[in-house]
């Protein structure tokens, strides 16, 4: 098995205060995650609905599951009753959905924001100018079911640093816009998610609060 201990902890002495895990348990087996429970990790994210749920059934009750992928919303409905925060939501349509299912299931659910801001195509996410938009049209305020608490984003995958950090900047900086605009009141509007294996303590550096690390804790993936 996987050094998963050892590597989890290591990880977890090179973030500073402030800054809370995701392990990203994707593809990996129950195995690995009970392993990471055993040293008190709780927040574990997976991408895939099918997947999440046979762990979700299989392991303790207290974990705190983050979907951290694209949601189709027809598979909103089959998260809803146990997730704990949904990290990438990039439309209305999406939200919407989110908040109708957790109104059936007399949940509140957590979700962030996720932003485009790498230059690769292929990434989901709203861009700058739709997320204003977003919150402008203020229909999601109506929404009582779901919490919006802040923003997530993947930086671009590649080598250099100062792309990845100024990518970041651009979220953090992104993230104090609206912040003022429209959750200077709201305590629960807080977190900011980026950072993964490759790119992690660049993030520490701008402004994340909450880091997604799967391939450093639990090795390779294997697909
Ligand atoms: C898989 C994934 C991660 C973790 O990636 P690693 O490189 O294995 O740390 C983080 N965020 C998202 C959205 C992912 O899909």
């Amino acid at each position: 098995m996987y050094p998963v201990k050892k590597k989890l902890n290591e990880v977890l002495s090179r973030l500073p205060n402030g800054v809370r895990l995701v392990a990203i348990s994707k593809y990996h087996p129950k195995e690995y995650i009970e392993a990471a429970y055993a040293e008190g990790q709780r927040i574990f994210g997976e991408s895939h609905e099918q997947e999440l749920k046979q762990k979700h059934l299989a392991l303790p009750a207290d974990i705190e599951w983050h979907f951290i992928g694209h949601l189709q919303t027809n598979k909103v409905k089959y998260i809803v009753p146990y997730i704990s925060m949904i990290e990438a939501v990039d439309s209305l349509k999406l939200l919407k959905e989110i908040d109708k299912q957790a109104k059936k299931n007399g949940r509140v659910i957590k979700v962030l924001l996720e932003l485009h801001i790498a230059e690769e195509e292929t990434k989901y996410g709203l861009t700058l100018d739709d997320c204003r938009q977003l919150l402008k049209d203020g229909e999601w305020k109506q929404l009582d079911n779901v919490q919006l608490c802040g923003l997530m984003m993947m930086a671009s995958n590649v080598d250099d640093e100062q792309q990845i950090r100024n990518e970041m900047n651009i979220a953090a900086n992104f993230f104090d816009e609206v912040k003022q605009k429209y959750f200077a009141d709201n305590d629960s509007f807080c977190e900011r998610s980026w950072g993964m294996s490759h790119d992690f303590t660049i993030a520490c550096q701008c402004k994340s609060t909450m880091v997604r690390i799967g391939t450093e804790i639990f090795g390779p993936r294997i697909y």
